[in-house]
């Protein structure tokens, strides 16, 4: 575990932006996706400050795993949570929290449909589906809908808990990406030919993230945000602009400079001895790929204060070398931010690391104390 390098969560900051989405959409329930350990951000944590202090009553994780970590986590709460792909349906245990700790598999595939119409254990189960309507990866296939409605109907139910399905091409534009047109339609489809055939349909949802940013999804009854209300939008660079989301970024990636030296242009530095852009001081800080600052952070441009700094050389397993300006006054003990609330400085990381927000917060390990504050 590291002491002086740290990921700082600004729980304020995360009510502002949840205070922001409900301004936006003011209609929809939220199902706050918190897979990936909420995103590298500690999943027991931000949970627990967004049922007990945001009221938000659903989440949404990967696998039952996950859910079952988080139920174990706090179970004194209340709150539904969704599983989303990785469901273990017909697995004992599994079986129980499915029953047993109001954890939701989404149904994505026939197997698992016939597994739980099929077995009396869990004709109580609400049923969630999701539907593949373009995504081509999990989901039942949206020109099979009638099949699907006779078997639900065999079976002597009538109604779905949830209807759902997920955009490909979100970080897109919603209203001229011929993906994200079809989507839509066949979504709408979908649920016309289910209440054509007389079964209820209690919720729905469509919008993630990059749904939400452009203002589609509103009409469905919930809402699936994730990356957003950790900050970052997630659209692509050339339709940021059109962003209704001005969120800040939840996080701080705090470390410490634990040793300074002056070089000179040329000079090898470290692993690969890679010589040094320019004359200036060199700051070893805290951070390797140990803790998830890959190697894609080789050259990338950072900020010190109002100085433009630079990562120089191969970055380590425990360390990373920052160029500083010749003229800094950085010293040894001096703290270091990768990345702060401000936005834009953190799309900048992502352009030059070549990534993308998600994989920056969820490549951040275990060594990396999540350490939180509230105003
Ligand atoms: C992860 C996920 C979301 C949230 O996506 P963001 O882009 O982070 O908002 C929504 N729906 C499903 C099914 C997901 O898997």
């Amino acid at each position: 575990m590291r002491y002086s390098s740290r990921l700082h969560i600004d729980l304020s900051i995360f009510a502002e932006n949840v205070e922001k989405l409900r301004k936006l959409c003011p209609q929809n329930e939220i199902i706050f996706m918190v897979k990936a350990n909420a995103y590298g951000h500690g999943v027991a944590s931000i949970v627990q400050f967004s049922n007990n202090e945001l009221g938000i009553r659903e989440f949404g994780c990967a696998s039952v795993g996950e859910a079952i970590y988080l139920r174990k986590k706090l179970p004194m709460n209340k709150f539904d949570i969704y599983v989303f792909s990785e469901l273990n349906l017909g697995i004992e245990n599994f079986n129980l929290a499915y029953l047993n700790q109001r954890i939701l598999p989404v149904l994505n595939c026939d197997k698992d449909l016939d597994f739980v119409l099929g077995s009396s254990d869990f004709d109580k189960l609400p049923i969630c589906l999701k539907f593949n309507t373009g995504m081509n990866r999990l989901g039942f296939d949206y020109q099979k809908v009638d099949e699907l409605i006779k078997k639900i109907k065999q079976s002597g139910r009538n109604s779905i808990y949830h209807l759902m399905t997920h955009f490909s091409s979100a970080s897109l534009s919603m209203v001229k990406n011929k993906k994200n047109i079809e989507q839509r339609a066949r979504f709408a489809e979908i649920k016309s030919t289910f209440k054509a055939a007389g079964i209820s349909v209690e919720k729905t949802s469509i919008a993630n993230s990059g749904a939400l940013e452009q203002g589609i999804g509103h009409e469905e009854s919930h809402i699936r945000p994730g990356l957003m209300l950790y900050g970052p939008s997630s659209l692509a660079p050339q339709i940021q602009e059109k962003s209704l989301w001005n969120g800040r970024l939840i996080s701080r990636l705090e470390t410490q400079i634990i040793k300074t030296f002056p070089v000179t242009k040329g000079q090898p530095i470290g692993y690969g001895a890679t010589p040094a852009f320019e004359k200036g001081i060199i700051g070893i800080i805290s951070l390797g790929y140990g803790d998830g600052f890959t190697n894609n952070f080789q050259s990338v441009y950072l900020k010190h204060g109002n100085s433009k700094v630079r990562v120089v050389g191969r970055v380590n397993m425990d360390m990373a070398q920052i160029l500083f300006p010749e003229d800094s006054t950085v010293i040894e003990g001096d703290l270091f931010e990768v990345w702060s609330d401000d936005s834009d400085l953190f799309q900048k990381i992502c352009h030059q690391t070549k990534t993308i927000p998600y994989e920056i917060f969820c490549q951040l390990t275990s060594r990396i104390p999540r350490v939180y504050s509230i105003k």
